[in-house]
């Protein structure tokens, strides 16, 4: 099992599509409006594992967030990797900071992936990724030391990022 979580409208669930549509038994609904993921989804991938669409936090969900979302954390243990979506546009906000301090807090073995990298030029890109990987290498113990930049809307890393995933849940074996 591995799960997806993310502010309101980092772009969740068009990652969570852009992975997993190839398997035909996945239907993934992206939001229309920030924050319209309330509730935990379930998919199942395939025979292989499930994956878990964790309500977005910030804006308009912080109790949906604490209530589910940290009971739900603290107890899974087959829960293989937590990934944590953050926006290249904008970087860590306060928000994401919450999410990491509690994955940090669980010792959840968790991944930062970049968001809508298509949004940013070259140049910002950079910059996010060396400022985010230099707080991931000084600030956190239960963060995976590399970043997972990807868009929805180019592809761009999201192979990288499926293999990975196949990887930590015990698919390429
Ligand atoms: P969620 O609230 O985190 O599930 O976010 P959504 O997946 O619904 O996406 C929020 C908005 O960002 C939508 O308008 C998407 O079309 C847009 N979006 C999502 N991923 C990308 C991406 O990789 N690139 C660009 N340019 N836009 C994206």
């Amino acid at each position: 099992m591995v799960c997806f979580i993310g502010r309101s409208n980092v772009g969740k669930s068009s990652l969570i599509k852009a992975l997993f549509s190839l398997a035909p038994e996945v239907e993934v609904r992206v939001s229309k409006k920030p924050g319209h993921t309330k509730k935990m989804n379930f998919f199942k991938v395939g025979k292989h594992f499930t994956v878990v669409d964790m309500p977005g936090y910030g804006y308009k969900a912080p109790e949906d967030f604490v209530d589910m979302v940290e009971t739900y954390l603290k107890e899974r243990r087959n829960l293989k990797r937590t990934f944590l979506l953050v926006d290249s546009v904008v970087g860590i906000q306060k928000t994401d900071n919450i999410a990491i301090e509690m994955c940090e807090e669980f010792a959840l073995p968790y991944v930062i992936v970049l968001t809508k990298i298509d949004k940013c030029s070259k140049g910002h890109l950079l910059k996010q990724v060396l400022q985010i990987q230099k707080f991931v290498n000084r600030k956190t113990q239960g963060c995976f030391p590399q970043l997972f930049p990807v868009s929805a809307v180019t592809f761009s890393g999201i192979h990288l990022l499926r293999c990975f995933i196949a990887s930590v849940t015990g698919n390429l074996d």
